[in-house]
């Protein structure tokens, strides 16, 4: 595979290597997969466009669906969470590969150009960048495609604003929507890395400290959560009533960002919007106050307006780069404003990416088995795969729960409660 793939260097491989074997470990719904994969091989014959985070658990995924049988291509959601290693060692295993770290954005385009002329009947994407590019310059190409799974909130977006132009060309299914996803992925998950990403780029205590948490979805919360557990003081900031209320009841400060801006050590954007921290809020920020971006995109906090405002940059560390403004304070931006977690870490742990990943090879099951049905539609992962894969982690964790007993079953399904 390697004269056909474009990556950094083979001989990075055994490393690589090691990271997959670790996660395999911590991975028992895919590893189940995988035996069910080997015997019914339902890819064969198909091949498999990915675009994720190239790293340990991504190459799980990416081996798991060659086993049932498909060709792969994988290429990178992000260019800064690229794990070189990784990406080599999927090469050895005969996957295509085509990302390295720190590409730039002519890169980055080529390579997910280049899982594109792959031709792939089923795609996995996160964030919409490769079905964007599809829909957006190889239109002729998307009849091949059966349909493709999305994993993350922001991407949901960009495909319900494709369907809503009646300008979306095959089925697609929104993996995040799915209750086994964002309760566990977006709050968990990147509440814990998040936290893991800063920690190993600054290594400063969080205890005691400020801590501003700027959207309080299904990651804010997870972020927030983890603050609070951490010791810090937590000041929530939300455009949405319910969401603010929420943070409020969960014994948060809420109040807008203009008031937190002076008061923060640390801020995490997390709103999958763009310019939620400006130059206005610059202007007010402690000296030495740190700045990480969670949520999907470097937009969300304006570099432009950092780079523009500030008279000196300088990288500081691994991962923190210290911005000097006119009067001498200093703000630090981790991981050039893109997903901490990911970027300045390993992203998500192993057991979290589990239950988001055995929700993404079902859902491609359920896609290549309903191709017939289906439209050129945004579908709902089917609860009977959400509650399966929660099921499937609770068997192999050895948990087990209750069930319905006939006359409780029928208890909730009366309208006649007397009798
Ligand atoms: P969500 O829709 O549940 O939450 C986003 C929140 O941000 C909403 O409550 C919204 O009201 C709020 N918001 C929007 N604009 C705002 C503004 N200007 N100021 C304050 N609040 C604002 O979404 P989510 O699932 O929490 O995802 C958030 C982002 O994180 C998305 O871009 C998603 O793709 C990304 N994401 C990242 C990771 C990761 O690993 N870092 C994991 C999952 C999702
Ligand atoms: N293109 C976007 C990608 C969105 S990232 C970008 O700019 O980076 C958000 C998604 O990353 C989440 O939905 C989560 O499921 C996924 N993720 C988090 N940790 C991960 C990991 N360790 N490996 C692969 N994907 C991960």
């Amino acid at each position: 595979m390697l004269n056909e793939s474009m990556i950094r260097d083979i001989k990075l491989a055994p490393q690589g290597r090691l990271k997959i074997e670790w996660v395999e470990n911590h991975m028992p719904v895919l590893s189940l997969l995988k035996k069910q994969f080997i015997s019914e091989k339902p890819f064969a014959g198909k091949r498999i466009a990915v675009c994720l985070h190239l790293e340990a658990k991504t190459a799980y995924l990416a081996k798991v669906l060659q086993s049932g049988g498909a060709e792969v291509a994988v290429t990178a959601s992000n260019p800064l969470s690229t794990q070189d290693d990784v990406v080599a060692a999927l090469v050895e295993e005969g996957i295509r590969a085509y990302a390295w770290y720190g590409a730039s954005p002519e890169e980055y385009e080529a390579h997910l150009n280049k899982v594109l002329d792959f031709q792939p009947d089923l795609i996995i994407d996160d964030g919409g960048d490769l079905v964007a590019l599809l829909h957006r310059t190889r239109q002729t190409e998307a009849g091949k495609v059966i349909g493709g799974c999305e994993e993350t909130t922001t991407g949901v977006l960009r495909l319900k604003a494709l369907e809503r132009e009646k300008k979306l060309l095959f089925p697609m299914v929104a993996v995040n929507d799915a209750l086994s996803k964002y309760l566990f992925d977006n709050r968990y998950g990147t509440g814990q890395s998040v936290w893991d990403g800063i920690n190993r780029s600054t290594n400063l205590v969080v205890a005691g400290k400020n801590v501003v948490v700027v959207g309080y979805g299904w990651c804010g919360k997870g972020v927030a959560l983890r603050a609070k557990g951490l010791g810090a003081k937590v000041i929530v900031c939300e455009i949405d009533p319910i969401r603010a209320n929420e943070a409020l009841m969960d014994g948060y400060q809420v109040m807008p960002l203009a008031e937190a801006a002076p008061l923060g050590d640390f801020f995490i954007t997390v709103t999958g919007n763009r310019d939620v921290i400006r130059k206005e809020h610059f202007a007010l920020m402690k000296d030495q106050a740190i700045l990480a971006n969670a949520g999907h995109f470097d937009v969300e906090i304006s570099k432009t307006d950092l780079a523009q405002y500030a008279v000196g940059r300088r990288k500081v560390r691994q991962n923190v780069e210290e911005f000097r403004l006119p009067d001498g304070r200093r703000i630090y931006l981790l991981a050039e404003g893109r997903l901490v977690n990911l970027a300045a870490g390993d992203g998500h742990p192993a057991e979290i990416m589990d239950l988001s990943f055995a929700l993404q090879a079902y859902s491609l099951l359920f896609i290549l088995e309903n191709r017939e049905k289906l439209e050129a539609k945004l579908y709902r992962v089917p609860d009977s795969i959400d509650r399966k894969v929660a099921r499937l982690r609770l068997e192999a964790l050895g948990i087990k729960i209750d069930t319905l007993t006939l006359e409780q079953e029928t208890y909730l399904k009366t309208w006649q409660l007397d009798n």
